[in-house]
Parts: C-alpha cells; structure tokens; sequence
C-alpha cells in the first residue's frame, strides 16, 4: 500500500531534516527517509553533520585542545597538574556520547513535529497521479511505498575518493576513520590541506602525532582573504607544528607491512613520506547514488551536483533539492537555510537564501571565519575599498584568554562605506563573525558598527577597533 504525504524529503541531514521539521510546522504532512546507519548499526538521523562531521569534529577539536592547554598554557595561569595523560578511548566516548545526544535529538524533534520518519535507502521510481513515487528498501529488504506532492532531495556528499589512496578505514582513512582512530599514530599524512584536512590533522597533532600535510595546490586556503591565510600558515606551521607541503600531488599509496609509503610530486620531483595512517580529504562529492534520478527527468550537472535554480527547484516542479548535493558552498548552516526556505516555498511562502551572506568558518587554533568579499576578489573586481584592520593583541579580554593571536579585517567600500567583507583570524572567530553577518545581511556601513556600543572586555572589541580602522581612527591602538 502507497502511503501519501504532501512532502517526502530523502535524506536526514541537516538540510533534510530542517526541512522536514520547517515544512510539518507549517501544516503539511512530511515523510522523511534517511538510510544512515551507526557503528551500533543502529539508524541514527543528522547525516554527515551529526554523525561523522561537524558535531564530532568539534567535540574532538574542543578535547584535544584542552589536552594542549592543560599541557603547554596551564603554567602559566599558575595550574599545575602532574603527569598529564590521555585516556584516548574516554575522550572518543565522550565524542560518541555527543553524537548519540544530538542524533536522538533529531528522533524525538522528529516525533514532537509528527514528521514521519522511514529507515531506509530511498529511490524515485517515476511520477504518481498526484505526485512522486518514492520506494524506501530497509536494511532488512523489506520496500516501502511513499508517494509525495512535493519531494525534497538532501541526500548530501560522500568524501572524494582518489585513485591513489584507496580508504579502508584502517590505515587509509575518510573523515569516518579519521574521528575514531583508538591509537595515536605516531607518524600522521593527511592528503588535503582544506577544511577538513588542517580541522583533523590539528587534533592528531595536538595529541602526538607528527602530522604531515600534503597539498596539491601551491596556494594555501585560496578561497579565505589572502591576509589571513598567509598569517594562518604561519601559525600553524611555526606554533602548531603542522608540516604543511604545499604543491605536493600524491600519486601513490604502498602498504609496507603496519606503515605507508606515500609518494608524491612537487617541484622538486618525485619525493616519498613514510606515515603509519593517512587521512584522504581532498573534498567531497554531492551523493546522488543509486537515487534513481532518471525515472523522474531530474538532471545532474557535469561534476555529478543536482542542477537547480537560485531556490533549489530541479527542472522538474515539485521535486527540489538542497544542501550538500547542489551548488554553492558544503555546509550545514547552508544547508538548513536552503531546507527550510523550500518547506516555505512549498507552503506558499516567498523565502530564499542570501548566498552573499554566508559565514565559512575553520576551527583550527586559532580559528577562521569570514563572509563576505575578500580582499583580492575585491582586488580583481576592481572595486575602490578601504580596510580596517585590528590585533586581538591589544584587546584586554584576549589578553586573559591568553589569545592574543590574530586580527579582525573590515573591507568596506571607498564610497559608501559599505561594508564588503569581514575576515577574522582569532579566538572564537567562529562566534564573532556573526555580527559581520548581520552587519553585511542589514548593509551596515563601517562607520555604523564604529558607533555601535560594545561590551568590555569583549572580543567583540576587536571588531568594534576594525571598523573604527577603517577610518583611521581606532582609539586603542
Ligand atoms: P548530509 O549531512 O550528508 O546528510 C545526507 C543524509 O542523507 C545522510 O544521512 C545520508 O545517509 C542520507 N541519504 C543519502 N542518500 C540517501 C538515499 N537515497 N535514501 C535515504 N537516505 C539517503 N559544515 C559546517 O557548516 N560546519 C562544520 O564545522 C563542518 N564540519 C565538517 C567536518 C567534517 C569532518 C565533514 C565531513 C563535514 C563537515 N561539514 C561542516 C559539512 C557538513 O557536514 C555538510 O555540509 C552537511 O552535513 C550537509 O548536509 P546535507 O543535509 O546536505 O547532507
Ligand atoms: P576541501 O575541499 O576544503 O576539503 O579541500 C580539499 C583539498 O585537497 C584541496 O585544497 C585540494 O587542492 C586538495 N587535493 C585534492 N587532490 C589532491 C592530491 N592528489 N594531493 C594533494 N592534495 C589534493
């Protein structure tokens, strides 16, 4: 028997089940499949997100940094501890306690909401009278039937797989293996200098590991403000210890006995890392296997991501499709927005997503975030800016962090005093960029957050400092 709903969403990650939950608070019915199954086996909704990305990269970053503070800061506070030690499996425990909190989490919002939830692997198998035909295949076998009015496609990514180093999760590792590792390797390769590659080599290398990464491009982050990459590399290479190769292109991976050889090529020629594990993030592509597509006309473009629109409608009416598997940046935030403007949509509700306004944030020590221009895109684009630029080394509160590493950077327009971009090396960059936010989604000018009054002592005094720079006239500096 086909069971009807007016929206069925395939995938429960975070743009899927946003959606879902947006979607049945404004009065529909929604039917939401996910197939992910835990290390327990057990179905666990978040998707990537919760289970094996952000949340337990976090609780990881978070733990190995307070190994390295209770190691190497705490002196200086005054805090002696004795012999410091790692319990690896209870800092992973603890990771998993997380997971397991927030992905139960997304059940019980799931049954509050009365979105009715189907395990399974979900495919299109043609259009209904009044609909899509959705069949879900449980891990068991058993098929079920879903139609839905309208269908939300957020079946994500999967990690990019590279011919050279094929994952086996155990000692050629995605970012699956790379949360869970139950020994500290001595030696650490990591292929990929991105996100994922400086978020997972930061942990490792806080808790022992020498960490080796090799990255292909010859630029670092080129996608962040060209300051604050330069000024991250440093940081990273010199105070963190990361060894970070730039130009290197791994060709080949060879198993010698319980260690790797890693081969690669860099300006120099062929040159060889010998790691006892190696992590692969080299990126991730949008996961639309096995889903079907064809049976409904939903086309992909050419690097496999759903084509849609600026408000995620696929070429079909009513079937949509957001997050990880369409363009435009691979983040969950991203993801939600686009979820819950399509239950909007779908409601009849005029929403969508600022693209512009979109904060990328990479949680090294110290972290990044920004939104907005960079300086060398406003460079090339030919646009007549300003910058303020201020040191979180002459901020009070960074100083009893004992933080004080990093700037804040405001780029704002000649003219208008617009404010075009916003770039922050530092602590907590992740929490402070989202004044930038508002400020770019509102089009704050400089001077606006110059007379805007902030808390001292604050971080947020930095940026505060920056949009006074902007002017010349930053007061503490
Ligand atoms: P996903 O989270 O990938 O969820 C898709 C779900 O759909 C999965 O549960 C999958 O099993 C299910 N599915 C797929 N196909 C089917 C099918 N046919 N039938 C049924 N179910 C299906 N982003 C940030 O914003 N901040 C971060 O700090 C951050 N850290 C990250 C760290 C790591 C290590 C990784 C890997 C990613 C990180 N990301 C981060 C990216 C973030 O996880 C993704 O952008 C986000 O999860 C995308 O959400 P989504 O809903 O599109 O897809
Ligand atoms: P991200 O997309 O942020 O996760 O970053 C992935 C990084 O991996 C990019 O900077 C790529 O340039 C890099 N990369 C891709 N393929 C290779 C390779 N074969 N060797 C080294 N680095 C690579």
């Amino acid at each position: 028997m086909t069971q009807a709903f007016d929206v069925v969403v395939i995938g429960g990650g975070p743009g899927g089940y946003i959606g879902a939950i947006r979607a049945a608070q404004l009065g529909l019915s929604v039917a939401c499949v996910d197939a992910w199954t835990n290390a327990k086996n057990k179905p666990s909704l978040g998707g990537t997100c919760l289970n094996v990305g952000c949340i337990p990269s976090k609780a990881l970053l978070e733990s190995s940094e307070n190994y390295e503070r209770a190691g190497h800061h705490f002196a200086e506070h005054g805090v002696m501890v004795g012999q410091l030690s790692l319990d690896l499996p209870q800092m992973l425990a603890r990771k998993d306690r997380i997971v397991d909190q927030l992905t139960g989490g997304v059940a019980y919002l799931f049954k509050k909401h009365k979105v009715t939830s189907f395990h399974g692997h979900g495919r299109f198998d043609g259009s209904a009278e009044d609909g899509f035909r959705v069949v879900v295949s449980s891990p068991k076998g058993e098929e079920t039937v879903l139609q839905g009015r309208h269908v939300i496609i957020a079946t994500g990514s999967v990690p990019r797989p590279i011919p050279a180093a094929p994952v086996d999760n155990e000692f050629i590792l995605d970012n699956v293996g790379a949360l869970s590792m139950t020994a500290v390797p001595k030696r650490l390769g990591v292929i990929g200098a991105g996100v994922i590659g400086l978020e997972m080599g930061s942990v490792w290398k806080r808790l022992g590991s020498e960490v080796t990464l090799l990255e292909a491009l010859d630029a670092f982050l080129p996608a962040a403000d060209e300051q604050v990459s330069r000024e991250a590399l440093r940081m990273l290479t010199k105070d963190q210890g990361l060894d970070i190769r730039l130009g290197a292109k791994v060709t080949q991976v060879a198993r010698k006995g319980k260690a790797l050889k890693v081969t690669y090529s860099d300006a120099h020629g062929e040159q060889v890392l010998d790691v006892d594990r190696l992590i692969v993030a080299v990126g991730r592509v949008p996961n639309t296997e096995g889903l079907q597509l064809e049976s409904v006309g939903v086309p992909c473009d050419a690097r496999g991501f759903i084509e849609v629109d600026g408000h995620c409608r696929t070429a079909v009416p009513g079937i949509w499709a957001v997050g990880d598997a369409v363009r435009g940046p691979m983040l969950a935030h991203k993801a939600e927005e686009e979820g819950v403007a399509v239950a909007e949509q779908i409601a009849g509700q005029q929403s969508h997503v600022d693209f512009n306004t979109i904060p990328w944030v990479i949680y090294t020590a110290p972290e990044m975030a920004w939104v907005g221009q960079t300086e060398q895109q406003l460079r090339a684009q030919g646009v007549d800016y300003r910058t303020g630029v201020f040191p979180f080394a002459a901020n009070g509160r960074a100083k009893s962090l004992g933080e004080t590493r990093g700037f804040v950077k405001i780029l704002a327009d000649r003219q208008t005093d617009r404010m075009l971009g916003v770039h922050i090396l530092g602590p907590f960059a992740s929490e402070l960029i989202t004044e930038a936010v508002v400020a770019l989604e509102f089009h704050a000018s400089s001077e606006d957050i110059a007379r805007i009054v902030h808390a001292h002592p604050a971080l947020s005094e930095v940026f505060h400092e920056a949009a006074l720079a902007v002017d010349g006239r930053s007061l503490n500096m």
